[in-house]
């Protein structure tokens, strides 16, 4: 009698991705249904009323049976303007995601090297290497600084082709130092991707470095405070000639009639985008204030989030306790680095105090218990 014949592999093991992809992590940000959501980083407001009946006017105009404008030109005259620069210094994407992804492309990519300081924003390594590129790790203080001398190790050892600096950083709230900013330029042989999504909230941004002569690339989004999330569209400020290389490499028509429209149309609400910023910064006061007088370590932030670490209470307990009272924050204390870390989201004045008085009563008396631990 003849063996049965070995049943034959499915398509899944026959079709195997690249190595490094399997070896990879997604990206995960859990979403559960509570009342309060901060865990997100959005804005807590919609866009004005007025930009959406004008948005619907506009979208009733559209030629849905046509390509988009590939260039983008309206929006990306309306952001150069609104930044102090001509068209031909900006380029828009879905989202500064895609921002991020097209610089790795045109930049990075299979025998060249990122390199990011952890902890930061998760997306910089998962996308340098989703280019196929090497990506190295420099640190961060106690403070989540970084230190000119930790860039400066960096470059000697891996002479990366791009250095990401977040400014604010995300999860941990801090500014890169003017100085720092500068050093690097002066230090790399590389491009500086300086990451300002949360850019409006901060006293300070790398915008002012821009200059034809200088490999610097500032990065932007409309999901924050332009309150645009749904819409996913970003944008960064760099010298022309590096525009035109990402012009080369993002796919044809990636920014369709609709995301143009609302982009453009958003511009015009500059001033009241501005004063929403004022308050989320007035509220992010209050909230610091509001933690610091509770049992957690607390950094300070220049963004419209921040970082806070329980002192007696497993992070983990904290994390499910808030959501036992519909809240919801980020749970940062598996990340690198970020070990008992949680994320709070500034929301409205409302929200803020239903996260302040969640997270009282759920510090209240409890020591670290690992058996509530999800
Ligand atoms: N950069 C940083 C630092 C972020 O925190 C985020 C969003 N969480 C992004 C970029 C991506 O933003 P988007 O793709 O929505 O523009």
């Amino acid at each position: 009698m003849s063996a049965p014949n070995p049943p034959s592999p499915t398509a899944a093991q026959r079709v195997q991705p690249r190595p490094d992809v399997v070896a990879m992590e997604g990206y995960h940000s859990p979403q559960v249904s509570v009342r309060v959501r901060l865990n997100t980083n959005e804005s807590p407001f919609p866009p004005p009323a007025k930009w959406q009946a004008q948005l619907a006017a506009e979208v009733s105009r559209i030629e849905f049976h046509r390509y988009p404008d590939r260039a983008a030109w309206n929006l990306r005259v309306a952001i150069g303007e609104l930044h102090g620069v001509g068209p031909e210094w900006v380029f828009a994407a879905n989202g500064s995601n895609e921002v991020i992804q097209t610089v790795c492309l045109t930049y990075g990519g299979p025998g060249r090297t990122a390199a990011v300081f952890e902890p930061t924003y998760a997306m910089h390594r998962h996308i340098a290497q989703t280019s196929g590129a090497r990506v190295v790790d420099g640190a961060r203080g106690v403070d989540f600084s970084v230190s000119e001398a930790e860039v400066d190790r960096v470059i000697d050892e891996a002479h990366p082709e791009i250095i990401f600096l977040c400014s604010p950083n995300n999860p941990t709230g801090g500014l890169a130092a003017p100085e720092l900013v500068r050093h690097t330029l002066a230090a790399t042989t590389g491009l500086v991707f300086v990451d300002e999504a949360y850019g409006q909230f901060a006293s300070w941004s790398a915008q002012s470095l821009l200059d034809d002569n200088s490999p610097i690339v500032v990065s932007r989004t409309y999901s924050k405070t332009w309150s645009m999330a749904a819409v996913r569209l970003g944008y960064l400020l760099a010298p022309p000639w590096m525009v035109a290389e990402f012009d080369k490499v993002v796919l044809p028509y990636h920014l369709d009639s609709l995301k143009q429209a609302a982009g453009t149309l958003a511009l015009g609400y500059a001033d009241e985008m501005a004063a929403r910023v004022e308050q989320l910064v007035a509220q992010r006061e209050r909230v610091d204030a509001g933690l610091r007088s509770l049992a957690v370590d607390v950094w300070p932030s220049s963004a419209n989030f921040i970082l806070f670490r329980p002192r007696a209470v497993d992070a983990n307990l904290v994390w499910q306790r808030l959501v036992d009272r519909s809240v919801l924050v980020r749970n940062c204390s598996s990340w690198p680095g970020l070990a008992g870390c949680l994320r709070v989201t500034i929301g409205t004045a409302d929200e803020n105090d239903a996260f302040l008085d969640a997270l009282e009563a759920s510090l209240d008396g409890a020591l670290i218990d690992s058996s509530e631990i999800p």
